[in-house]
């Protein structure tokens, strides 16, 4: 495999090695031989993307996939071929394989976990800086933008031809990680990439059109009433979202998504956060940082993860205490890095 040095030296002989297995997957008797693909809960478009598009290259080759997610897919994703083929049902029989894409640890896929623990050997694919390591073979590199680009890679490496249909799956996770190349994980193969991406036919018009300009109404009005609880102090620029508001506007917990980056998009605040009621004393938090403020760290010290510029935890308190907590934890985190700076 020539990948001219665009993976570290780890994650390219982990990938030689999956293409091994994924050879093997290929010619065992095709009728018994399993593989099962999965991602993380509440999946992105990168997650989406990347298990879409390995399922059609492993499919186009002749090998038999399971797609479960614990989650249904995004709205924007849901035009991309092959999302009818994910369920949410884990197979009776244990799979020969199991292919992890765009999950910091095994605890972030759900229920799904317990086809994977069964399952005879299992590949990681993820590109998140902070992780836990559960996988036999780890093809995980935190210098890639988004996990499409380790699959795009792999099925590179598989002489898998790229078709229209998984250029655009790949595209999608492109195009989603790194926020429309904004996002400092944009590096040049990042744009080779999405050259090369087009060239295969991926349909850019589509899924920006798609993740963009498709909004509700209902989200709009849950991004009023974030705005209405937006709290801002020392650069910190927080938004609560209670079940109340979510019934309130009919929006559904995954509307509320595109909230966080009107509050990242805010003059002077350096670290944003958007806390949904998600249970009784149950929080889902969102963390979003600029350059220099690595939130993984935030989200680290409560017991999450994720990317220096995006990363989330869920906090065990009503909504209001584990705002308070989490900006206890921020302050703390941002007076450090002033001291360091001074
Ligand atoms: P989100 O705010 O849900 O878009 O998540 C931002 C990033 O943080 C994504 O890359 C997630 O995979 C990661 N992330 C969110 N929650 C957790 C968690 N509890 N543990 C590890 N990573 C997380
Ligand atoms: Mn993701
Ligand atoms: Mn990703």
């Amino acid at each position: 495999v020539d990948l001219n040095g665009c993976l570290n030296p780890e994650a390219t002989r982990a990938l030689v090695q999956a293409v091994r297995m994924l050879e093997t997957a290929s010619l065992d008797d095709k009728s018994s031989s399993r593989v099962l693909l999965t991602t993380h809960v509440n999946p992105d478009g990168d997650a989406v993307g990347s298990t879409i598009a390995l399922a059609h290259a492993l499919r186009d080759r002749g090998t038999t996939v399971d797609v479960v997610l614990a989650d249904p897919p995004p709205v924007y994703c849901k035009f991309l071929p092959g999302v009818e083929w994910i369920t949410p049902c884990i197979p009776s029989m244990p799979p020969d394989l199991a292919i992890v894409c765009d999950a910091a640890g095994i605890d972030r896929i759900g229920p799904v976990d317990h086809a994977v623990k069964v399952a005879r050997q299992t590949i990681e694919i993820d590109h998140h800086g902070v992780a836990r390591p559960f996988g036999d073979v780890r093809v995980v590199d935190d210098n890639c933008a988004a996990t499409a680009e380790l699959v795009y890679y792999l099925l590179t490496a598989l002489k898998a031809p790229i078709t229209p249909a998984i250029a655009s799956s790949l595209m999608m996770g492109l195009v989603t990680d790194t926020g429309s190349f904004r996002f400092t994980n944009t590096n040049t193969r990042a744009f080779r990439l999405a050259a090369t991406l087009m060239e295969a036919g991926a349909d850019l018009s589509r899924i920006m059109d798609q993740v963009y300009d498709q909004k509700t109404v209902s989200s709009l009005r849950l991004l009023e009433r974030a705005i209405s609880h937006l709290r801002i102090a020392n650069s910190f620029a927080s938004a609560t979202l209670s079940r109340h508001d979510f019934q309130q506007t009919g929006a559904t917990q995954g509307e509320a998504e595109g909230v966080i980056g009107h509050l990242r998009s805010l003059k002077g605040v350096q670290v944003a956060a958007v806390l949904r009621e998600t249970g009784p004393a149950e929080a889902r938090v969102s963390l979003r940082g600029r350059p220099g403020y690595n939130v993984a760290e935030i989200a680290a010290l409560m017991g999450g993860g994720g990317h220096a510029a995006a990363a989330g935890c869920t906090i065990y308190l009503p909504l209001d205490e584990a705002e308070r907590r989490l900006r206890e934890t921020v302050y703390k985190f941002l007076d450090q890095i002033k001291k360091s700076v001074s």
